[in-house]
Protein backbone atom coordinates (compact mmCIF):
# COMPACT_ATOMS: atom_id res chain seq x y z
CA UNK A 1 0.00 0.00 0.00
CA UNK A 2 3.13 2.50 0.97
CA UNK A 3 4.37 1.57 -2.01
CA UNK A 4 2.03 2.39 -4.51
CA UNK A 5 1.24 5.97 -2.24
CA UNK A 6 4.80 6.33 -2.57
CA UNK A 7 5.28 6.00 -6.40
CA UNK A 8 1.97 7.98 -6.70
CA UNK A 9 3.38 11.29 -4.90
CA UNK A 10 6.89 10.55 -7.03
CA UNK A 11 5.43 10.69 -10.34
CA UNK A 12 2.78 13.74 -9.68
CA UNK A 13 2.53 16.11 -12.29
CA UNK A 14 5.39 14.76 -14.27
CA UNK A 15 5.15 13.30 -18.10
CA UNK A 16 2.61 10.74 -18.33
CA UNK A 17 5.34 8.06 -19.74
CA UNK A 18 6.18 8.24 -15.80
CA UNK A 19 2.89 5.94 -15.34
CA UNK A 20 5.29 3.45 -16.45
CA UNK A 21 6.35 2.96 -13.16
CA UNK A 22 3.16 1.69 -11.69
CA UNK A 23 3.36 -1.87 -13.27
CA UNK A 24 3.10 -4.51 -10.48
CA UNK A 25 0.96 -5.64 -7.87
CA UNK A 26 0.09 -4.09 -4.77
CA UNK A 27 -1.69 -5.48 -1.46
CA UNK A 28 -3.86 -3.46 0.86
CA UNK A 29 -6.05 -4.74 3.53
CA UNK A 30 -9.49 -5.63 1.48
CA UNK A 31 -7.55 -6.91 -1.96
CA UNK A 32 -4.53 -6.64 -4.19
CA UNK A 33 -4.52 -4.90 -6.81
CA UNK A 34 -2.34 -5.17 -10.06
CA UNK A 35 -1.11 -2.98 -13.15
CA UNK A 36 -1.08 -4.89 -16.14
CA UNK A 37 -1.11 -2.58 -18.48
CA UNK A 38 -0.07 0.59 -18.61
CA UNK A 39 -1.08 3.79 -21.52
CA UNK A 40 1.33 5.37 -23.11
CA UNK A 41 -1.15 8.40 -23.03
CA UNK A 42 -3.97 10.08 -21.54
CA UNK A 43 -5.33 9.51 -25.24
CA UNK A 44 -4.64 5.77 -25.61
CA UNK A 45 -7.22 3.30 -24.40
CA UNK A 46 -7.50 3.57 -20.68
CA UNK A 47 -5.08 0.91 -18.93
CA UNK A 48 -5.97 -2.44 -17.66
CA UNK A 49 -5.99 -3.34 -14.20
CA UNK A 50 -6.83 -6.50 -11.97
CA UNK A 51 -8.30 -6.58 -8.92
CA UNK A 52 -8.12 -9.64 -6.34
CA UNK A 53 -9.77 -10.50 -3.60
CA UNK A 54 -8.89 -14.04 -1.37
CA UNK A 55 -12.02 -16.26 -0.25
CA UNK A 56 -11.86 -14.34 3.28
CA UNK A 57 -11.75 -11.00 1.51
CA UNK A 58 -14.79 -11.14 -0.36
CA UNK A 59 -16.76 -13.46 1.58
CA UNK A 60 -19.09 -15.41 -0.88
CA UNK A 61 -20.45 -18.07 0.38
CA UNK A 62 -17.92 -21.43 0.02
CA UNK A 63 -20.91 -23.47 -1.73
CA UNK A 64 -20.84 -21.14 -4.74
CA UNK A 65 -17.23 -20.80 -5.43
CA UNK A 66 -16.67 -23.76 -7.56
CA UNK A 67 -15.83 -23.64 -11.37
CA UNK A 68 -18.83 -24.94 -13.13
CA UNK A 69 -20.46 -21.70 -11.49
CA UNK A 70 -17.98 -19.60 -12.63
CA UNK A 71 -20.22 -18.11 -14.97
CA UNK A 72 -23.69 -17.18 -12.96
CA UNK A 73 -21.58 -16.04 -10.08
CA UNK A 74 -19.57 -13.88 -12.25
CA UNK A 75 -22.13 -12.16 -13.53
CA UNK A 76 -23.65 -11.95 -10.17
CA UNK A 77 -20.36 -10.06 -8.61
CA UNK A 78 -19.95 -8.04 -12.62
CA UNK A 79 -23.23 -6.79 -12.46
CA UNK A 80 -22.54 -5.51 -8.57
CA UNK A 81 -19.11 -4.42 -9.54
CA UNK A 82 -20.05 -2.48 -12.55
CA UNK A 83 -22.97 -0.95 -10.88
CA UNK A 84 -20.63 0.41 -8.06
CA UNK A 85 -18.44 2.01 -10.50
CA UNK A 86 -21.13 3.85 -12.40
CA UNK A 87 -22.03 5.46 -9.05
CA UNK A 88 -17.93 6.80 -8.59
CA UNK A 89 -17.70 10.62 -8.39
CA UNK A 90 -16.59 11.81 -12.32
CA UNK A 91 -12.40 12.85 -12.19
CA UNK A 92 -11.89 15.44 -15.23
CA UNK A 93 -9.00 15.50 -17.23
CA UNK A 94 -7.47 14.63 -20.35
CA UNK A 95 -8.93 11.63 -22.70
CA UNK A 96 -9.54 8.58 -20.16
CA UNK A 97 -8.65 10.05 -17.43
CA UNK A 98 -11.12 8.93 -14.80
CA UNK A 99 -12.60 6.26 -17.10
CA UNK A 100 -13.32 2.96 -14.58
CA UNK A 101 -15.14 0.83 -16.56
CA UNK A 102 -15.85 -3.16 -16.57
CA UNK A 103 -17.48 -5.47 -19.50
CA UNK A 104 -20.35 -7.15 -17.91
CA UNK A 105 -23.02 -9.55 -19.60
CA UNK A 106 -25.96 -8.42 -21.78
CA UNK A 107 -29.33 -11.06 -21.57
CA UNK A 108 -26.72 -14.21 -22.38
CA UNK A 109 -24.41 -15.15 -19.31
CA UNK A 110 -20.92 -16.02 -21.31
CA UNK A 111 -17.82 -16.83 -19.71
CA UNK A 112 -15.97 -13.61 -19.76
CA UNK A 113 -12.11 -12.54 -19.45
CA UNK A 114 -13.07 -9.35 -16.52
CA UNK A 115 -14.25 -12.28 -14.29
CA UNK A 116 -11.64 -15.08 -13.23
CA UNK A 117 -12.50 -17.52 -10.34
CA UNK A 118 -9.05 -18.46 -9.26
CA UNK A 119 -9.46 -21.18 -6.74
CA UNK A 120 -11.46 -19.76 -4.17
CA UNK A 121 -10.36 -16.30 -4.91
CA UNK A 122 -12.16 -14.09 -7.48
CA UNK A 123 -10.33 -11.62 -9.80
CA UNK A 124 -11.56 -8.69 -11.54
CA UNK A 125 -9.94 -7.21 -14.89
CA UNK A 126 -11.12 -3.67 -15.66
CA UNK A 127 -10.11 -0.39 -17.97
CA UNK A 128 -8.62 2.31 -15.67
CA UNK A 129 -8.19 5.63 -17.28
CA UNK A 130 -5.46 6.97 -15.37
CA UNK A 131 -5.58 10.41 -14.80
CA UNK A 132 -3.91 13.19 -16.22
CA UNK A 133 -4.36 16.97 -16.88
CA UNK A 134 -2.77 17.56 -20.62
CA UNK A 135 0.17 14.89 -20.63
CA UNK A 136 1.29 15.58 -16.94
CA UNK A 137 0.20 13.31 -14.44
CA UNK A 138 -2.42 14.10 -11.70
CA UNK A 139 -1.32 12.24 -8.71
CA UNK A 140 -4.33 13.51 -6.74
CA UNK A 141 -7.17 12.24 -8.65
CA UNK A 142 -5.47 9.12 -9.01
CA UNK A 143 -5.35 8.87 -5.27
CA UNK A 144 -9.19 9.80 -5.64
CA UNK A 145 -9.81 6.50 -7.61
CA UNK A 146 -8.25 4.43 -5.82
CA UNK A 147 -10.06 5.72 -2.86
CA UNK A 148 -13.19 5.29 -4.56
CA UNK A 149 -12.17 1.64 -6.13
CA UNK A 150 -11.86 0.81 -2.40
CA UNK A 151 -15.23 1.89 -1.35
CA UNK A 152 -16.73 -0.11 -4.41
CA UNK A 153 -14.89 -3.24 -3.31
CA UNK A 154 -16.51 -2.67 0.46
CA UNK A 155 -19.97 -1.46 -0.35
CA UNK A 156 -20.66 -3.33 -3.91
CA UNK A 157 -17.85 -5.90 -3.88
CA UNK A 158 -17.91 -7.95 -0.92
CA UNK A 159 -20.96 -10.43 0.29
CA UNK A 160 -23.57 -8.83 2.04
CA UNK A 161 -26.12 -11.51 3.85
CA UNK A 162 -28.65 -9.15 1.60
CA UNK A 163 -27.58 -10.50 -1.41
CA UNK A 164 -28.15 -14.09 -0.50
CA UNK A 165 -31.84 -14.28 -1.83
CA UNK A 166 -30.96 -12.92 -5.02
CA UNK A 167 -27.78 -14.61 -5.60
CA UNK A 168 -29.76 -18.20 -4.76
CA UNK A 169 -32.02 -17.58 -7.41
CA UNK A 170 -29.25 -17.09 -10.15
CA UNK A 171 -27.47 -20.17 -9.10
CA UNK A 172 -30.34 -22.08 -9.37
CA UNK A 173 -32.02 -20.99 -12.91
CA UNK A 174 -28.20 -21.64 -13.72
CA UNK A 175 -28.80 -24.98 -12.82
CA UNK A 176 -31.64 -25.44 -13.83
CA UNK A 177 -31.08 -24.58 -16.88
CA UNK A 178 -27.67 -26.71 -17.28
CA UNK A 179 -30.13 -29.90 -15.91
CA UNK A 180 -32.75 -29.04 -18.61
CA UNK A 181 -29.75 -29.33 -21.20
CA UNK A 182 -28.80 -32.70 -20.46
CA UNK A 183 -32.38 -33.72 -19.81
CA UNK A 184 -32.95 -32.74 -23.35
CA UNK A 185 -30.08 -34.41 -24.79
CA UNK A 186 -30.24 -37.92 -23.04
CA UNK A 187 -33.75 -37.76 -23.74
CA UNK A 188 -33.80 -37.08 -27.96
CA UNK A 189 -34.87 -33.92 -27.84
CA UNK A 190 -32.89 -30.87 -29.27
CA UNK A 191 -34.94 -28.26 -28.45
CA UNK A 192 -37.55 -26.96 -25.63
CA UNK A 193 -39.46 -23.95 -24.99
CA UNK A 194 -40.88 -23.33 -21.69
CA UNK A 195 -44.68 -22.16 -21.44
CA UNK A 196 -44.98 -18.55 -20.45
CA UNK A 197 -41.70 -17.82 -22.11
CA UNK A 198 -41.44 -14.62 -23.70
CA UNK A 199 -39.74 -14.76 -27.14
CA UNK A 200 -40.18 -11.37 -28.76
CA UNK A 201 -37.47 -8.49 -28.21
CA UNK A 202 -37.87 -5.02 -27.62
CA UNK A 203 -36.31 -4.31 -31.52
CA UNK A 204 -34.29 -5.27 -33.76
CA UNK A 205 -31.83 -3.71 -31.88
CA UNK A 206 -32.55 -4.98 -28.10
CA UNK A 207 -32.11 -7.85 -26.86
CA UNK A 208 -34.63 -7.11 -23.81
CA UNK A 209 -37.53 -8.40 -23.70
CA UNK A 210 -40.76 -7.20 -25.84
CA UNK A 211 -43.42 -5.46 -23.59
CA UNK A 212 -46.74 -7.13 -23.49
CA UNK A 213 -45.95 -9.93 -25.60
CA UNK A 214 -48.27 -13.08 -26.05
CA UNK A 215 -46.58 -15.67 -23.97
CA UNK A 216 -45.65 -19.06 -25.31
CA UNK A 217 -48.32 -21.53 -24.92
CA UNK A 218 -47.14 -25.43 -26.17
CA UNK A 219 -49.25 -27.89 -28.22
CA UNK A 220 -50.79 -30.33 -26.38
CA UNK A 221 -49.43 -33.40 -27.83
CA UNK A 222 -45.58 -31.90 -28.42
CA UNK A 223 -45.47 -31.07 -24.73
CA UNK A 224 -43.45 -32.46 -21.74
CA UNK A 225 -42.97 -32.18 -18.25
CA UNK A 226 -39.11 -31.86 -17.11
CA UNK A 227 -39.11 -31.99 -13.43
CA UNK A 228 -35.83 -29.16 -12.48
CA UNK A 229 -34.11 -29.72 -8.90
CA UNK A 230 -34.82 -26.36 -8.01
CA UNK A 231 -37.67 -24.68 -9.48
CA UNK A 232 -39.53 -28.32 -9.80
CA UNK A 233 -41.48 -29.04 -12.46
CA UNK A 234 -41.65 -27.08 -15.46
CA UNK A 235 -43.82 -27.75 -18.87
CA UNK A 236 -43.61 -26.55 -22.88
CA UNK A 237 -42.76 -27.42 -26.39
CA UNK A 238 -39.93 -30.57 -26.77
CA UNK A 239 -38.84 -30.66 -30.46
CA UNK A 240 -37.61 -34.07 -30.96
CA UNK A 241 -35.29 -34.81 -33.55
CA UNK A 242 -35.86 -35.27 -37.01
CA UNK A 243 -37.17 -32.81 -39.53
CA UNK A 244 -39.49 -30.07 -37.96
CA UNK A 245 -41.36 -27.13 -40.25
CA UNK A 246 -42.94 -24.04 -38.75
CA UNK A 247 -45.26 -22.20 -41.11
CA UNK A 248 -47.60 -20.18 -40.67
CA UNK A 249 -49.15 -16.68 -42.22
CA UNK A 250 -46.64 -13.28 -42.13
CA UNK A 251 -45.99 -11.85 -39.08
CA UNK A 252 -47.92 -14.39 -36.77
CA UNK A 253 -44.37 -15.17 -35.08
CA UNK A 254 -42.58 -18.08 -37.02
CA UNK A 255 -38.95 -15.91 -37.15
CA UNK A 256 -39.24 -14.53 -33.50
CA UNK A 257 -39.71 -18.40 -32.75
CA UNK A 258 -36.45 -19.38 -34.78
CA UNK A 259 -34.37 -16.79 -33.48
CA UNK A 260 -35.03 -17.78 -30.08
CA UNK A 261 -34.34 -20.83 -30.43
CA UNK A 262 -30.78 -20.06 -32.41
CA UNK A 263 -29.49 -17.91 -28.57
CA UNK A 264 -31.26 -21.21 -27.18
CA UNK A 265 -27.54 -22.28 -27.02
CA UNK A 266 -27.10 -19.64 -24.57
CA UNK A 267 -28.49 -19.11 -21.06
CA UNK A 268 -30.42 -16.33 -20.39
CA UNK A 269 -30.70 -14.22 -17.09
CA UNK A 270 -33.63 -13.87 -15.62
CA UNK A 271 -36.27 -11.65 -16.59
CA UNK A 272 -35.26 -12.30 -20.27
CA UNK A 273 -38.11 -14.06 -21.11
CA UNK A 274 -36.13 -16.90 -22.49
CA UNK A 275 -34.85 -18.66 -19.51
CA UNK A 276 -36.12 -21.87 -20.45
CA UNK A 277 -35.84 -21.58 -23.77
CA UNK A 278 -32.99 -24.11 -24.43
CA UNK A 279 -31.45 -25.70 -27.68
CA UNK A 280 -28.94 -28.47 -28.50
CA UNK A 281 -25.37 -27.08 -27.77
CA UNK A 282 -24.28 -27.48 -31.57
CA UNK A 283 -27.23 -25.78 -33.49
CA UNK A 284 -26.35 -23.61 -35.83
CA UNK A 285 -28.40 -20.72 -37.91
CA UNK A 286 -27.60 -21.33 -41.52
CA UNK A 287 -28.13 -18.76 -44.11
CA UNK A 288 -27.60 -17.41 -47.48
CA UNK A 289 -24.25 -15.25 -47.16
CA UNK A 290 -23.85 -14.25 -50.28
CA UNK A 291 -20.53 -12.15 -50.88
CA UNK A 292 -18.83 -14.54 -48.32
CA UNK A 293 -15.35 -16.35 -49.20
CA UNK A 294 -15.53 -20.11 -49.22
CA UNK A 295 -12.33 -21.93 -48.88
CA UNK A 296 -12.34 -25.40 -50.53
CA UNK A 297 -15.81 -26.87 -49.15
CA UNK A 298 -17.07 -29.92 -50.20
CA UNK A 299 -20.78 -28.30 -51.27
CA UNK A 300 -21.11 -31.41 -54.07
CA UNK A 301 -24.01 -32.54 -52.13
CA UNK A 302 -26.08 -29.61 -53.03
CA UNK A 303 -23.79 -28.16 -56.06
CA UNK A 304 -22.69 -29.58 -58.83
CA UNK A 305 -21.65 -29.66 -62.47
CA UNK A 306 -21.47 -25.86 -62.26
CA UNK A 307 -20.49 -23.96 -65.52
CA UNK A 308 -16.73 -24.78 -67.02
CA UNK A 309 -16.47 -27.67 -64.85
CA UNK A 310 -15.50 -25.92 -61.71
CA UNK A 311 -14.56 -28.44 -58.87
CA UNK A 312 -17.31 -28.23 -56.14
CA UNK A 313 -15.83 -31.42 -54.09
CA UNK A 314 -13.16 -28.14 -53.25
CA UNK A 315 -14.84 -24.87 -53.69
CA UNK A 316 -13.45 -21.49 -53.43
CA UNK A 317 -14.86 -17.85 -54.18
CA UNK A 318 -14.07 -14.81 -53.04
CA UNK A 319 -17.68 -13.96 -53.84
CA UNK A 320 -20.02 -16.50 -53.17
CA UNK A 321 -23.58 -16.55 -54.51
CA UNK A 322 -26.51 -16.71 -52.14
CA UNK A 323 -27.02 -20.55 -52.83
CA UNK A 324 -23.37 -21.19 -52.42
CA UNK A 325 -22.67 -19.57 -49.31
CA UNK A 326 -26.04 -21.41 -47.95
CA UNK A 327 -24.81 -24.86 -49.54
CA UNK A 328 -21.26 -24.15 -47.84
CA UNK A 329 -22.82 -22.75 -44.38
CA UNK A 330 -24.38 -26.26 -43.70
CA UNK A 331 -21.26 -28.10 -44.73
CA UNK A 332 -19.09 -25.55 -42.53
CA UNK A 333 -21.89 -26.35 -39.74
CA UNK A 334 -21.76 -30.26 -40.01
CA UNK A 335 -18.11 -29.79 -40.19
CA UNK A 336 -17.87 -27.74 -37.00
CA UNK A 337 -20.36 -30.84 -35.19
CA UNK A 338 -23.85 -28.96 -35.53
CA UNK A 339 -26.23 -31.82 -34.56
CA UNK A 340 -28.81 -29.37 -35.93
CA UNK A 341 -29.62 -26.66 -38.18
CA UNK A 342 -31.80 -23.81 -38.27
CA UNK A 343 -33.21 -22.20 -41.50
CA UNK A 344 -35.56 -19.37 -42.01
CA UNK A 345 -37.09 -18.45 -45.43
CA UNK A 346 -36.81 -14.58 -44.96
CA UNK A 347 -32.43 -15.57 -44.92
CA UNK A 348 -32.44 -18.18 -47.36
CA UNK A 349 -31.64 -18.10 -50.95
CA UNK A 350 -34.88 -20.07 -52.65
CA UNK A 351 -32.75 -22.12 -55.30
CA UNK A 352 -30.71 -23.40 -52.53
CA UNK A 353 -34.14 -24.40 -50.60
CA UNK A 354 -36.06 -25.59 -53.55
CA UNK A 355 -36.75 -25.66 -57.10
CA UNK A 356 -40.78 -26.06 -58.72
CA UNK A 357 -42.27 -28.58 -60.90
CA UNK A 358 -41.82 -26.36 -63.93
CA UNK A 359 -38.93 -25.24 -63.63
CA UNK A 360 -37.84 -28.82 -63.13
CA UNK A 361 -38.82 -29.80 -66.65
CA UNK A 362 -37.57 -26.23 -68.08
CA UNK A 363 -34.23 -25.53 -66.77
CA UNK A 364 -32.08 -28.88 -67.52
CA UNK A 365 -28.61 -27.40 -66.78
CA UNK A 366 -29.53 -27.04 -63.26
CA UNK A 367 -26.25 -27.31 -60.75
CA UNK A 368 -28.43 -27.15 -57.45
CA UNK A 369 -29.87 -30.17 -55.52
CA UNK A 370 -32.06 -28.20 -53.20
CA UNK A 371 -31.84 -28.43 -49.29
CA UNK A 372 -35.15 -30.25 -49.81
CA UNK A 373 -33.24 -33.40 -51.36
CA UNK A 374 -30.82 -33.46 -48.99
CA UNK A 375 -32.95 -32.64 -45.89
CA UNK A 376 -34.23 -36.35 -44.53
CA UNK A 377 -30.39 -37.67 -45.84
CA UNK A 378 -28.73 -35.18 -43.35
CA UNK A 379 -30.62 -37.07 -40.55
CA UNK A 380 -30.54 -40.41 -42.07
CA UNK A 381 -26.87 -40.79 -42.59
CA UNK A 382 -25.88 -38.24 -39.95
CA UNK A 383 -28.14 -37.80 -37.44
CA UNK A 384 -28.09 -33.71 -38.32
CA UNK A 385 -32.03 -32.20 -37.60
CA UNK A 386 -33.46 -29.30 -39.28
CA UNK A 387 -35.74 -26.54 -38.05
CA UNK A 388 -37.02 -25.08 -40.91
CA UNK A 389 -39.58 -21.63 -41.04
CA UNK A 390 -40.57 -22.41 -44.83
CA UNK A 391 -44.27 -20.85 -45.02
CA UNK A 392 -44.23 -20.89 -48.04
CA UNK A 393 -42.67 -23.75 -49.64
CA UNK A 394 -45.71 -26.49 -49.25
CA UNK A 395 -43.34 -29.58 -50.67
CA UNK A 396 -41.74 -29.36 -47.32
CA UNK A 397 -44.43 -30.61 -45.00
CA UNK A 398 -44.12 -34.06 -46.51
CA UNK A 399 -40.66 -34.76 -45.40
CA UNK A 400 -41.54 -32.89 -41.85
CA UNK A 401 -41.85 -35.39 -39.40
CA UNK A 402 -43.29 -32.61 -37.68
CA UNK A 403 -45.46 -29.31 -38.72
CA UNK A 404 -46.24 -26.79 -36.25
CA UNK A 405 -48.25 -23.74 -37.30
CA UNK A 406 -47.64 -20.17 -35.61
CA UNK A 407 -50.69 -18.62 -35.65
CA UNK A 408 -51.39 -15.07 -33.49
CA UNK A 409 -48.08 -16.22 -31.74
CA UNK A 410 -49.13 -19.41 -30.50
CA UNK A 411 -47.67 -22.73 -32.55
CA UNK A 412 -50.43 -25.54 -33.29
CA UNK A 413 -49.32 -28.98 -34.29
CA UNK A 414 -50.87 -29.76 -37.59
CA UNK A 415 -48.77 -32.77 -38.33
CA UNK A 416 -51.28 -35.27 -38.53
CA UNK A 417 -54.05 -33.12 -40.69
CA UNK A 418 -51.17 -31.71 -42.94
CA UNK A 419 -49.55 -35.37 -43.98
CA UNK A 420 -53.59 -35.93 -44.27
CA UNK A 421 -53.62 -34.01 -46.88
CA UNK A 422 -50.14 -34.13 -48.11
CA UNK A 423 -49.11 -37.72 -47.04
CA UNK A 424 -45.56 -38.03 -45.52
CA UNK A 425 -42.45 -39.77 -47.97
CA UNK A 426 -39.45 -39.81 -45.29
CA UNK A 427 -37.21 -41.48 -48.47
CA UNK A 428 -34.03 -39.85 -48.97
CA UNK A 429 -31.96 -39.64 -51.97
CA UNK A 430 -29.20 -41.92 -52.90
CA UNK A 431 -26.46 -39.68 -52.10
CA UNK A 432 -24.80 -40.28 -48.83
CA UNK A 433 -23.49 -37.70 -46.73
CA UNK A 434 -20.72 -37.91 -44.62
CA UNK A 435 -18.68 -35.54 -42.14
CA UNK A 436 -15.08 -34.36 -43.31
CA UNK A 437 -12.73 -32.20 -41.58
CA UNK A 438 -10.43 -29.82 -43.34
CA UNK A 439 -7.08 -28.98 -42.00
CA UNK A 440 -4.95 -25.96 -42.08
CA UNK A 441 -2.26 -26.33 -44.15
CA UNK A 442 -0.41 -23.48 -44.26
CA UNK A 443 -1.00 -19.27 -43.18
CA UNK A 444 -0.14 -17.28 -46.28
CA UNK A 445 -0.24 -14.26 -44.09
CA UNK A 446 0.34 -13.21 -40.18
CA UNK A 447 -2.63 -11.50 -39.36
CA UNK A 448 -0.88 -9.71 -36.40
CA UNK A 449 -3.58 -6.58 -36.88
CA UNK A 450 -6.71 -7.61 -36.17
CA UNK A 451 -9.48 -5.63 -34.75
CA UNK A 452 -13.15 -5.67 -33.82
CA UNK A 453 -14.59 -2.54 -34.38
CA UNK A 454 -17.85 -3.79 -32.98
CA UNK A 455 -20.24 -6.99 -32.26
CA UNK A 456 -20.13 -7.41 -35.86
CA UNK A 457 -16.96 -6.33 -37.93
CA UNK A 458 -13.43 -7.56 -37.86
CA UNK A 459 -10.61 -5.85 -39.88
CA UNK A 460 -7.76 -7.62 -40.96
CA UNK A 461 -4.67 -5.47 -41.24
CA UNK A 462 -7.02 -2.83 -41.70
CA UNK A 463 -7.39 -3.15 -45.10
CA UNK A 464 -9.77 -6.03 -45.37
CA UNK A 465 -13.07 -7.19 -42.94
CA UNK A 466 -15.30 -10.09 -41.84
CA UNK A 467 -18.92 -9.18 -41.89
CA UNK A 468 -19.67 -11.18 -38.19
CA UNK A 469 -23.48 -9.66 -38.71
CA UNK A 470 -23.98 -13.39 -40.34
CA UNK A 471 -22.77 -15.11 -37.84
CA UNK A 472 -26.17 -14.52 -36.01
CA UNK A 473 -25.46 -16.63 -33.01
CA UNK A 474 -22.81 -14.35 -31.53
CA UNK A 475 -24.11 -11.99 -29.42
CA UNK A 476 -21.61 -9.95 -27.40
CA UNK A 477 -19.10 -7.23 -28.55
CA UNK A 478 -16.46 -9.83 -26.33
CA UNK A 479 -16.85 -12.42 -28.85
CA UNK A 480 -15.55 -10.59 -31.44
CA UNK A 481 -12.89 -9.11 -29.78
CA UNK A 482 -11.96 -13.09 -28.87
CA UNK A 483 -12.13 -14.23 -32.25
CA UNK A 484 -9.65 -11.27 -33.42
CA UNK A 485 -7.26 -12.38 -30.89
CA UNK A 486 -7.90 -16.04 -31.33
CA UNK A 487 -7.28 -15.79 -35.14
CA UNK A 488 -4.01 -13.89 -34.22
CA UNK A 489 -2.85 -16.81 -31.82
CA UNK A 490 -3.22 -19.02 -34.55
CA UNK A 491 -1.20 -16.70 -37.39
CA UNK A 492 0.97 -15.17 -35.50
CA UNK A 493 1.89 -19.00 -34.24
CA UNK A 494 1.56 -20.17 -37.66
CA UNK A 495 -0.93 -23.59 -35.80
CA UNK A 496 -1.64 -26.01 -38.83
CA UNK A 497 -3.60 -29.03 -38.05
CA UNK A 498 -7.08 -30.36 -38.24
CA UNK A 499 -9.49 -27.57 -38.25
CA UNK A 500 -12.04 -29.49 -35.87
CA UNK A 501 -9.19 -30.28 -33.26
CA UNK A 502 -7.90 -26.85 -33.48
CA UNK A 503 -10.92 -24.50 -32.31
CA UNK A 504 -11.93 -27.22 -29.95
CA UNK A 505 -8.40 -27.88 -28.40
CA UNK A 506 -8.31 -24.35 -28.09
CA UNK A 507 -11.80 -23.50 -26.71
CA UNK A 508 -11.05 -26.42 -23.86
CA UNK A 509 -8.44 -24.56 -23.05
CA UNK A 510 -10.02 -21.71 -22.19
CA UNK A 511 -12.84 -23.10 -20.85
CA UNK A 512 -10.42 -24.64 -17.96
CA UNK A 513 -7.47 -22.08 -17.97
CA UNK A 514 -9.20 -19.19 -18.67
CA UNK A 515 -8.06 -16.34 -21.01
CA UNK A 516 -4.78 -15.42 -20.06
CA UNK A 517 -3.24 -17.40 -22.73
CA UNK A 518 -4.74 -14.24 -25.16
CA UNK A 519 -3.01 -11.64 -22.86
CA UNK A 520 -4.37 -9.17 -20.76
CA UNK A 521 -7.43 -7.73 -22.15
CA UNK A 522 -10.88 -7.79 -19.97
CA UNK A 523 -13.25 -7.36 -23.21
CA UNK A 524 -13.47 -10.78 -24.15
CA UNK A 525 -16.00 -13.34 -23.62
CA UNK A 526 -15.79 -16.79 -24.81
CA UNK A 527 -18.63 -18.22 -28.00
CA UNK A 528 -18.99 -21.70 -29.05
CA UNK A 529 -15.90 -23.78 -30.62
CA UNK A 530 -18.35 -23.25 -33.77
CA UNK A 531 -18.03 -19.61 -34.50
CA UNK A 532 -14.53 -19.83 -33.50
CA UNK A 533 -14.50 -22.65 -36.40
CA UNK A 534 -17.30 -20.47 -38.37
CA UNK A 535 -14.36 -17.13 -38.19
CA UNK A 536 -11.54 -19.26 -39.66
CA UNK A 537 -13.97 -20.20 -42.46
CA UNK A 538 -14.38 -16.55 -43.33
CA UNK A 539 -10.42 -15.51 -43.87
CA UNK A 540 -8.60 -14.95 -46.85
CA UNK A 541 -5.35 -16.14 -47.23
CA UNK A 542 -5.37 -19.36 -45.16
CA UNK A 543 -4.47 -22.97 -47.05
CA UNK A 544 -7.19 -25.24 -45.66
CA UNK A 545 -8.17 -28.30 -47.51
CA UNK A 546 -9.00 -31.70 -46.76
P1 LIG B 1 -43.15 -14.03 -39.21
O1 LIG B 1 -41.74 -14.52 -39.28
O2 LIG B 1 -44.13 -15.11 -38.97
O3 LIG B 1 -43.53 -13.19 -40.36
P2 LIG B 1 -42.19 -12.51 -36.95
O4 LIG B 1 -41.66 -13.57 -36.09
O5 LIG B 1 -41.22 -11.69 -37.69
O6 LIG B 1 -43.30 -13.08 -37.93
O7 LIG B 1 -43.08 -11.61 -36.01
C1 LIG B 1 -43.79 -10.50 -36.49
C2 LIG B 1 -43.91 -9.44 -35.41
O8 LIG B 1 -44.65 -9.94 -34.31
C3 LIG B 1 -42.58 -8.99 -34.88
O9 LIG B 1 -42.58 -7.59 -34.75
C4 LIG B 1 -42.49 -9.62 -33.51
O10 LIG B 1 -41.74 -8.86 -32.60
C5 LIG B 1 -43.94 -9.73 -33.11
N1 LIG B 1 -44.15 -10.88 -32.23
C6 LIG B 1 -43.64 -12.11 -32.38
N2 LIG B 1 -44.03 -12.92 -31.38
C7 LIG B 1 -44.80 -12.18 -30.57
C8 LIG B 1 -45.50 -12.44 -29.36
N3 LIG B 1 -45.45 -13.65 -28.79
N4 LIG B 1 -46.19 -11.43 -28.79
C9 LIG B 1 -46.23 -10.22 -29.37
N5 LIG B 1 -45.59 -9.91 -30.51
C10 LIG B 1 -44.90 -10.86 -31.11
MG1 LIG C 1 -40.32 -14.25 -40.80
Amino acid sequence: MNKLFKIISEIDRLGYKAYSRLKGSYTFPQFSLSFLKIQGDPFAPPSIVRITLKEEQHKYPKQYLKKELEVPLGDFILERFSKGLSQLPKIHGSGNSGVIFVNTNGQQLLKRASFNLDGTAIELNFYFGLPANGRKINGQALIQMLEGLKDVVQNFLVFKPAYAESLKKQINLYQDQEFLRSFLQKNNYIAFIADGSILPRASGQSEKPLKNAVPFKSPESLRITVDLPNSGPISGLAIPKGVTVIIGGGFHGKSTLLKALEKGIYNHRLGDGREFVITDNTAVKVRAEDGRIINNVDISPFINNLPQGIDTKCFSTLNASGSTSQAANVMEAIEAGAKVLLFDEDVSATNFLLRDKLMEKLVVKEPITPFLKMCRNLYKDLDVSSILVVGSLSDYLKIADRVILMEEYIPHDVTARVHSITGFDSNTTDITLSVRSRKIKKWNKSFSKIKAKDQFTLYLNKDLYINLRYLEQLCDYGQANFLAKFIMYLSEKKITGELRDIVYNFWQEINSQGFKILGVEPNLALPRWQEMAFIINRIPDIFITY
